[in-house]
């Protein structure tokens, strides 16, 4: 179906009061290319210029204030860190003071003493005196604007910007003379009549009209309303379609049968009786992997709760049915980990297994290659090197990817292409993701749960201490080795330089090494400028309890699994994300032994940073510190949902839409439940902007 292209699509350049140079600078700084990128480049507030309050009305008790006023004077004061802005602003009622500690040169240059200012911020008290500190602020007209009703758009900008004429002002009157320019046609709608009515949604015309320029704030919050369900209708829709037909289209090959391998690893190898969660997890895998379409599902578990040995059930139960499987892990650490561990578990059975990473010598490789083109061997475990080329099976069946917030989508797929049919793909990671948002980001994997521990695990104690005492942790770390125990120490990671890295964690070892001579102690490092090697035998070492203490940075993050280790000390621990700290804390409580978590800080600790860590001395609990992770930092950048894509929205947010988001989920599963193809007239609205939406439906199949 040929459609006109949308006046939307556009470039910016042909907006009148636009041209080539403004264009390029809204391209560069605001990612704004087309009309439709200017249309959606949203006010995040609006001046409503008749609500003016007074400096008098101001008290303790006021949040945001928005007063008129002379500037009566503008002056420097203080000295380094305590130097700034000082403006003296009077109304009619009384005067206030306005405060920059930044950007001090270009404020100053960009105010007048005497003339009349509108100014907007966060009121609070100073010595009495009511102040603003970093006021949104401009140059105050009392008439009204243009006829745009009362309320002016305030959008966001940058100094660059402003400095050609492109501040937020001006953007408003560029979008304004977009809007007046547009037809409803132009801007069609794309949900439901019955939809819209039955949500008391606008139309999708006034909504843009009326984000930008509302007659009232009742009008906003409608259009904002509507374009947040939107965004999370489509998303829901999408997502629901994509795992629609992949149940309804996908072949799958079939693992029929529990055959000899399952049976008697389970009868006589399995070293534990397996927790509720890993037994309902394997049957949700084995029913998944029985009905001849293929399996893409996603299984979150805590640190420590077992998901390596729900992965070789899975792998056995392949091998039973006459299919080879791989399992993959993000690091070299980790794929050897695995692979002793699994080939110690599975000795005495007639199954074969190999690793195969960047390390493996070529003479090996080329046996281990032949091997899998020959289908002699079972279970290949490795890292990304198993996704080269010339990794040829001669019939996969299952992919498992540990940690998978390391491996992208594009690599997953990868592996779909070594076979034929696409073999089943287990996707396990622990760095929890609270389920409603990993419903959403990951909304066309089905997903799985381990949510419980296995038995006989003490929670980790976690303290928190000021670096002032390493002394005292010392000591308490070497009460623990003469109980038999080891201990990590983590320096942390800083991205910008991997130099610094490199010096802090050697002035980091030198100061262990000094609290723990040689011959008495041994000490094992690892960090990510040695070779793979030495690597593996400072790890080796450590793990056979030849060395008592692993100094590290955070390439021991994931995964590493010594159940001997009992205390985890973390240097600098304010610079770690939450779900990293938790990461690393899940290295030690992994025994039946009580461990201990000691997060040591400088004296420095930004709120937020008090924050994680009252989060982590407080709680053992993944699930509840992704949720207050999200809180804190906003789901886009929760780790392994960035790369998702489906998490991008320009209004809604899934924390604080939770009603709006629910709202979608049910009608986008409610529609498709009646009309699976949006093949009905009612719906095609849908169907048509769906298509419009190309590269971002894998549409091919409804068409
Ligand atoms: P993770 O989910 O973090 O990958 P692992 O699979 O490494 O966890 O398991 C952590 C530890 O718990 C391992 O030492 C493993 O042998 C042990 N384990 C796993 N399942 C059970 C169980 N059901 N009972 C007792 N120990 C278990
Ligand atoms: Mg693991």
């Amino acid at each position: 179906m040929a459609t006109t292209p949308s006046i939307l699509a556009s470039p910016i350049e042909y907006l009148k009061g636009v041209g080539p140079l403004r264009a390029d600078i809204l391209k560069k700084e605001l990612n704004i290319f087309t009309f439709k990128d200017l249309l959606e480049h949203f006010p995040f507030r609006h001046v409503d210029k008749t609500q003016v309050q007074l400096i008098r009305e101001i008290t303790p008790q006021t949040d945001q204030v928005q007063v008129a006023g002379r500037l009566m004077s503008l002056h420097v004061l203080g000295e380094n860190r305590a130097k700034r802005l000082v403006g003296e602003l009077r109304d009619s009622s009384g005067t206030m003071e306005l405060v920059w500690f930044q950007g001090i040169n270009w404020v100053q240059k960009s105010l007048e003493v005497g003339k009349e200012y509108l100014v907007y911020g966060k009121a609070s008290f100073f010595s009495g005196y009511p102040q603003i500190t970093h006021p949104e602020i401009e140059a105050f007209s009392p008439e009204k604007s243009e006829g745009k009703g009362f309320l002016e758009p305030v959008y966001p900008t940058t100094e660059k910007l402003k400095q050609k004429q492109l501040g937020g002002r001006q953007i408003g009157k560029l979008t304004w003379g977009l809007l007046t320019a547009l037809q409803p046609a132009d801007i069609p709608e794309n949900l439901p009549d019955k939809l819209l009515q039955s949500l008391n949604l606008i139309p999708r015309y006034k909504a843009y009209n009326d984000i930008h320029f509302p007659a009232n704030f009742t009008a906003y919050q409608n259009a904002l309303n509507r374009l947040k369900f939107e965004e999370l209708f489509m998303a829901q829709l999408r997502l629901n379609l994509i795992k629609s037909e992949r149940h309804r289209f996908s072949h799958g090959v079939v693992f029929k049968q529990v055959g000899e391998l399952f049976n008697s690893f389970y009868k006589t190898c399995l070293p534990f009786e397996l927790t509720g969660a890993q037994k309902r997890v394997l049957r949700e895998i084995r029913q998944d992997a029985a009905h001849g379409r293929q399996m893409n599902r996603l299984l979150q578990g805590d640190v420590g709760s077992g998901k390596t040995i729900v992965a070789l059930l899975s792998m056995l139960l392949a091998v039973d049915n006459g299919f080879q499987s791989c399992m993959m892990a993000p690091t070299e650490i980790l794929a050897n980990q695995h692979f002793v561990g699994i080939s110690e578990l599975v000795k005495d059975l007639p199954v074969t297994v190999r690793l195969l990473t960047g390390s493996t010598k070529a003479k090996e490789r080329r046996e281990i290659l032949a091997a899998l083109e020959s289908g002699e061997l079972n279970l290949i475990i490795g890292t990304h090197a198993l996704l080269e080329d010339p990794v040829k099976f001669k019939n996969i069946g299952l992919a498992i990817i540990d940690e998978q917030h390391r491996f992208g989508v594009e690599q997953r797929s990868k592996l779909w292409r070594k076979a034929n049919i696409p073999p089943h793909v287990l996707v396990m990671t622990a760095t929890p993701i609270p389920r409603t948002l990993a419903m959403t980001a990951y909304g066309d994997l089905d997903y799985s749960v381990i949510d419980e521990l296995p038995p006989g695990r003490q929670p980790v104690t976690t303290v928190h201490r000021f670096e002032q005492a390493r002394g005292s942790v010392m000591d308490f770390i070497k009460q623990e080795i003469a109980k038999g125990r080891q201990a990590y120490i983590i320096f942390p990671l800083i991205e910008e330089s991997e130099k610094i890295n490199y010096e802090n964690l050697m002035r980091g070892y030198e100061n262990v090494k000094a609290f723990f001579p040689e011959p008495k102690y041994w000490i094992s490092m690892v960090h990510g400028r040695q070779p793979a090697e030495q690597k593996d035998t400072n790890m080796q070492r450590f793990i056979t309890r030849d060395t008592q203490i692993m100094v590290s940075t955070t390439v021991i993050e994931v995964g590493v699994n010594v159940p001997n280790a009992s205390v985890m000390v973390i240097e600098s621990s304010e610079k770690f994300g939450l779900s990293q700290l938790h990461q690393l804390r899940g290295r030690v409580g992994r025994g039946s032994d009580k461990s201990y978590c000691i997060l040591l800080t400088g004296n420095k600790l930004s709120s937020e940073a008090k924050e994680r860590l009252k989060i982590m001395t407080a709680t053992n609990d993944g699930f509840k510190i992704a949720e207050k992770d999200m809180e804190l930092r906003g789901p886009g950048d929760i780790e392994g949902t960035r790369q998702s894509g489906m998490l991008n929205f320009k209004l809604a947010s899934l924390l604080q839409d939770k009603q709006w988001l629910d709202a979608a989920k049910q009608m986008a599963q409610q529609i498709l439940e009646e009309d699976p193809d949006l093949s009905e007239k009612a719906n095609e609205r849908l169907k048509r902007f769906l298509q419009s939406q190309k590269g971002k439906t894998a549409w091919s199949k409804i068409s």
